[in-house]
């Protein structure tokens, strides 16, 4: 059988090892050292966020956001509602409730419209707005930011997916009051797993060093005041990301030409590529498409997934929304009457946008799909 066509995995290149090997030489083989200060730095330094603390997941990031926002017992959180769960679920971890905002279709991402429908509903009650850019794409974050800001809110950018890509210029990330990055594997760069909280807030950034090094007071002996968690990353894990950060810009052309060929080739049939804003610049982490209203009952995502599938080849469908989560029943989905995460999730797919397939690979892939309409 051809070789597997991944819908994204690991890059690596020649630094990551350098980093690591230096880790071990000087024995900084632990939480702490060198490579955690430096990718702290460097990502500070890359996305113009201000600060940052690297963590174990960006899951824990976004933990630490919630807690930084002062989310507690019984606070509404609205919450971007198509998405992965960990945009949401650490608003449980803190005893908040999550009230889930529709999306648009210029971007995929939270409505501002169904935003100010929901402050207007849970005036008084909202701690905080949790925004996801989604497969990398910018959301409308300028009416966001102001809605947060007349409804004095603080916002928390979930950029896990969206590092590197901008809007109207400026870095994803940079513009929540706190805001999370992730690592993980499939990422646009990967730390193996891992995270960072980022904030223009340094007493924030550094009360959450505090929280992640389980809140030890200042005293020589072991004295506790708050309950504290064990969430910093590791200065080998460090290594590999800081490695892969000299290759973002890099990873994202390549996302970019994917993102660009599938569109090209998908001319004329019933498709239609993720949507993005003319003044952002995503970083074209996966290529999606939606089929067409009058084409999706003959061919569904699920059809064209198997038919890859059974040529070693890794599609998967769009984030299921979280307000039709067995785990969020009950929870109150805000939206302007038009059902877009419903109908995203119905018509949508994640394709193959793995850096190291080839052309052939990819028209191999384009080929398959064509061959269903
Ligand atoms: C990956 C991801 C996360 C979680 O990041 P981890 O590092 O895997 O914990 C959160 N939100 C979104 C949208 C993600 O894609």
């Amino acid at each position: 059988m051809a070789e597997k066509i991944w819908l994204s995995t690991p890059t690596t290149h020649t630094e990551e090892q350098k980093f690591i090997k230096e880790a071990f030489d000087t024995n900084w083989v632990a939480p702490l050292g060198k490579n955690v200060n430096e990718f702290e730095n460097e990502i500070s330094e890359y996305t113009g966020c201000g600060y940052a603390a690297a963590m174990t997941a960006g899951t824990h990031a976004l933990h630490m956001a919630v807690k930084m926002a002062g989310v507690k017992d019984g606070d509404v959180v609205l919450c971007s509602d198509l998405t992965f769960a960990a945009t949401v679920n650490p608003v449980t971890y803190e005893n908040g409730v999550q009230v889930f905002v529709e999306s648009e279709r210029d971007t995929w991402n939270m409505d501002p419209r169904a935003l100010k429908l929901a402050f207007e509903k849970y005036k008084g009650k909202v701690k905080a707005v949790v925004l996801v850019h989604l497969y990398g794409t910018p959301a409308k974050i300028d009416e966001i930011i102001t809605l947060c800001e007349k409804y004095n809110v603080p916002l928390i950018e979930d950029a896990a997916e969206s590092l590197g890509a901008t809007y109207k210029g400026r870095q994803t990330g940079s513009f929540g009051k706190y805001s999370a990055i992730s690592f993980n594997g499939n990422k646009i760069i990967t730390s193996s797993g891992g995270g960072m909280f980022l904030s223009g807030d340094e007493d924030a950034v550094k009360k959450v060093r505090f929280y992640s090094t389980q809140a030890r007071d200042a005293a020589p002996h072991y004295q506790h005041s708050e309950i504290g968690y064990n969430y910093r990353m590791s200065n080998i894990v460090a290594g590999i990301g800081r490695g892969q950060l000299i290759h973002l810009d890099e990873h994202i052309a390549l996302k970019k030409k994917i993102y660009n060929t599938y569109k090209r080739e998908f001319r004329g049939l019933p498709v239609k590529m993720n949507p993005y804003l003319e003044y952002t610049e995503p970083n074209f982490w996966l290529s999606c498409f939606t089929i067409d209203e009058d084409a999706v009952e003959a061919v569904d995502p699920e059809k064209i997934r198997l038919a890859l599938e059974k040529e070693n080849i890794e599609a998967r469908p769009i984030w299921k929304p979280m307000h039709m989560q067995p785990v969020y029943a009950g929870h109150d989905f805000v939206s302007c009457g038009d059902l877009v995460g419903e109908d995203l999730f119905r018509r949508g797919l994640c394709l193959p946008s793995d850096i190291k397939m080839t052309e052939e690979q990819q028209l191999k892939v384009i080929n398959i799909i064509k061959g269903l309409f």
